[in-house]
Formats: structure tokens, C-alpha cells, sequence
């Protein structure tokens, strides 16, 4: 399952951890273990999802009751472009 960055949009595969950011959400606040009844298993287990460096910068991950863990821009103000100033 983590073999690739969490962002749909981006294929980075997953090669070092220490690049980008990794989130832990148990499964049990997922809304698809909701509607699957009661396993008298675990009742709940850790999911894993990876964010690339890049996507990192700029993304977050969001967990929404209904959508479940989404991608989402983080909620910052643009960084500014700094341009190279003419000297
Ligand atoms: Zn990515």
C-alpha cells in the first residue's frame, strides 16, 4: 500500500522514508470500516500513507468523515516567487 507518494496526482514511488512525510491514521476512523460490521478482530489497525518531499511542501493530508484521507493544498498563504534580482 505504501509504495507510492498519497497524492493521486503524483507517482513518486516510495524509495526513502526520510524523504517527505509519512501519516498514520487508524483504520477504524476510516469511513469504510463504518459499514463493514463488526470483526471481532482487531478492532482497529494503523494505516500508512506517504507523502512525497515535494508534495509535502505544499500538501497535507485531510481526513474528511465522508471522503475518508484526502490530499489536500495546506492552508497557507502562497509563498511568494522571489525573483533572482537583476544586479
Ligand atoms: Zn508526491
Amino acid at each position: 500500500m505504501l509504495s507510492k507518494c498519497a497524492n493521486p496526482t503524483c507517482s513518486t514511488p516510495l524509495v526513502y522514508l526520510r524523504e517527505g512525510k509519512i501519516f498514520m491514521v487508524e483504520s477504524s476512523d476510516l469511513p469504510r470500516e463504518a459499514s463493514v460490521p463488526a470483526l471481532p478482530k482487531k478492532p482497529s489497525r494503523i494505516e500508512h500513507f506517504w507523502l512525497c518531499g515535494n508534495c509535502s511542501t505544499d500538501m497535507t493530508l485531510a481526513f474528511d468523515c465522508e471522503a475518508g484521507v484526502q490530499v489536500v493544498r495546506k492552508e497557507q498563504p502562497p509563498k511568494k516567487v522571489l525573483r533572482a534580482a537583476a544586479s
